[in-house]
């Protein structure tokens, strides 16, 4: 919508994913400009998180392309993919408890060091930068296991950014937050936006997708079955019955 296909920074072509019989994703297309902001919202078991595996590379896809600047990355490990600027949260962040907030991020930045011309040296005051970017400064040396949801969340945003990404995928990172944490931590996503990090945002939250999305697309039943402005979704006849139950 909006800008030429041959532009954009990730194309999905008509990929499908079977568990046995089961078809978890049919055909499903979609497309995201360098910088944009999609939101993918869909009741659950619709295939959100399917989609993300294989946009990832940590599932395979049943037929189908994906490319990511212009190249077929269809056939590539999750960690080429990683390395070619492709970052996603987890739904459910496990970050080492044990280990203070910086030596989590140090541990994913480490491994792109040499990518980014990083000495070793340069990682812990990057992990301070990271965290300092998510509003963790103060934290920084505190464990992660003593850590509130919000700002497990934060941390998780973290260790994605740690990459440096040029797509960050985002799976559910607001669930379970009161509202003024959902503001708080959309207001960081934005910050992100707005260094030119193209961001796909999954996310039941309506109040979160309407602020955060240029462009927002609804799957059902592994299938896209809308896809319009933020305004113009929650008037979709489709998207009222299958979603908002109405
Ligand atoms: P969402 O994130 O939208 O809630 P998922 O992508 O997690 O949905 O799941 C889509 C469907 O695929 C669900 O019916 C789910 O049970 C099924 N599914 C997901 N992962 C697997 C798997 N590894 N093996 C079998 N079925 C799966
Ligand atoms: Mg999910």
């Amino acid at each position: 919508m909006g800008y030429p296909v041959s532009e954009a920074l990730l194309q999905v072509e008509s990929i499908s994913k079977y568990f046995g019989g089961f078809a978890a994703l049919s055909e499903v297309s979609l497309s995201v400009a360098p910088g944009e902001r999609l939101g993918i919202i869909g009741p659950n078991g619709s295939g959100k998180t399917t989609l993300i595996n294989c946009i990832g590379g940590s599932l395979r896809t049943d037929g189908g392309m994906i490319r990511f600047d212009q190249r077929n990355v269809s056939g590539f490990a999750a960690h080429r993919r990683a390395r070619l600027g492709i970052a996603r949260s987890f739904q459910i962040p496990r970050p080492f408890s044990s280990m203070s907030l910086a030596e989590n991020i140090a541990v994913p930045l480490e491994y792109v060091v040499h990518r980014r011309g990083l000495h070793s040296a340069d990682v812990s005051g990057e992990a301070r930068a990271l965290l300092a970017q998510m509003g963790l400064a103060d934290k920084a040396d505190s464990k992660a296991g003593a850590l509130t949801q919000v700002d497990l969340r934060k941390l998780e945003l973290a260790r994605a950014l740690a990459s440096q990404p040029r797509l960050l995928i985002l799976d559910e990172v607001m669930a379970g937050l009161a509202a003024a944490e959902v503001e708080e931590v959309l207001d960081i996503i934005l910050g992100v936006s707005r260094r030119g990090v193209a961001i796909i945002m999954i996310e039941h939250i309506m109040r979160a997708i309407m602020r955060f999305s240029e462009r927002v697309v609804c799957l059902d039943a592994g299938r896209i079955v809308a896809e319009a402005t933020p305004a113009a979704i929650i008037l979709d006849p489709i998207v009222r019955r299958i979603y908002l139950g109405a």
